[in-house]
């Protein structure tokens, strides 16, 4: 069914999560504080309005995709307050767990329905609409956001009450992070050994050291053509993006007393790679660091 959505934050992501929800045959008004984003927006076939609160009116579901917990609790408190109760709003940025449970209970104390549901996939997943979505919030607010979710992704998950989206997608990159070091290293070991590329990525493909990092994202050029290592380590996913959720990670390790020894040194590597002023490659690119070189 058609629906007019409310989308703030046109970024790198929600700029095409916006124009596939057009392509669907909603309606959407969009609004970003960049007035080059309006302007792509508008190009896609979204409204541009001139506020949060004017994209919003009106609207049966407002979407926010924005860059950290703060800028989500501050819209969100603006919107729970002015919008009628029903109105469904969906956060579908990467924050801290804190925040994302803090916007939920914004909008329930309007009688809003919220859903936390965070993405993997992304830039070339938010352009093609095969973003995998990772909600959390109770089940009738989950049940109205599915059908929309699904016009901007493939894979669509509930993982529990307020919050779970954020920790699943903070678990998820933990993993990653910590992934990509291990193989990085792995193939940096093996370069000092004299073992090629392709050897090492044959055995460890077909053996128990095989994960995403290696089969799909290898840190090397040549075993797999498609990785960012076979073109310059251009993002992909950035370095930075990497330390941002290995960070957040933390934060919720910290508050909810888990241990995560790998998850912290994996945080450090990444802030060295960052401060290093490589922030803006892609996350494998992690290897020329552990080879010595890009980390002065
Ligand atoms: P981005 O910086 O390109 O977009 C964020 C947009 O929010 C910007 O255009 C900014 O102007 C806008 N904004 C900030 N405050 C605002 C406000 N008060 N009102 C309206 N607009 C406001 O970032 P992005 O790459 O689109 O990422 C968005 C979120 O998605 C982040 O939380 C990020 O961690 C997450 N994410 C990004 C990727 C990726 O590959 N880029 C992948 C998965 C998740």
């Amino acid at each position: 069914m058609a629906q007019t959505i409310g989308f703030i934050g046109l970024g790198n992501m929600g700029g095409p999560m916006a124009a596939n929800l057009v392509k669907a045959g909603h309606t959407v008004r969009g609004f970003d504080l960049v007035p080059a984003s309006l302007e792509a927006a508008r190009a896609e076939g979204i409204t541009v309005a001139g506020s949060a609160l004017a994209a919003a009116e009106g609207a049966d579901v407002v979407i926010t995709m924005l860059p950290a917990g703060r800028h989500v609790v501050e819209v969100w408190t603006q919107l729970a307050a002015a919008l009628p109760a029903g109105t469904l709003l969906i956060d579908s940025s990467t924050v801290d767990v804190e925040s994302a449970r803090k916007a939920h209970a914004l909008a329930e104390a309007q009688g809003c329905l919220s859903v936390d549901a965070p993405v993997s996939g992304g830039t070339g997943g938010a352009k093609a609409g095969t973003l995998t979505f990772m909600a959390g919030g109770a089940e009738a607010a989950f049940a109205k956001a599915e059908p929309l979710l699904k016009a901007m992704g493939k894979n669509v998950f509930h993982c529990g009450d307020a919050g779970a989206g954020q920790a699943a997608k903070i678990c998820n990159n933990m993993i990653l992070g910590i992934s990509m070091i291990g193989v990085s290293e792995a193939f940096a070991l093996g370069e000092k050994l004299g073992l090629s590329h392709q050897a090492l990525y044959d055995v460890a493909s077909v053996s128990s050291g095989q994960c995403w990092s290696l089969t799909t994202y290898c840190p090397v050029p040549g075993p797999v053509p498609t990785s960012p290592a076979n073109n310059g380590y251009k993002p992909g996913f950035a370095a930075a993006l990497m330390l941002k959720d290995l960070r957040l990670a933390q934060a919720a390790a910290l508050a909810s007393g888990a241990a995560t020894p790998l998850g912290a040194e994996a945080a450090q590597v990444y802030g060295l790679f960052e401060g290093a002023g490589h922030g803006g490659e892609d996350f494998s690119a992690i290897i020329n660091m552990l080879r010595g070189q890009g980390g002065e």
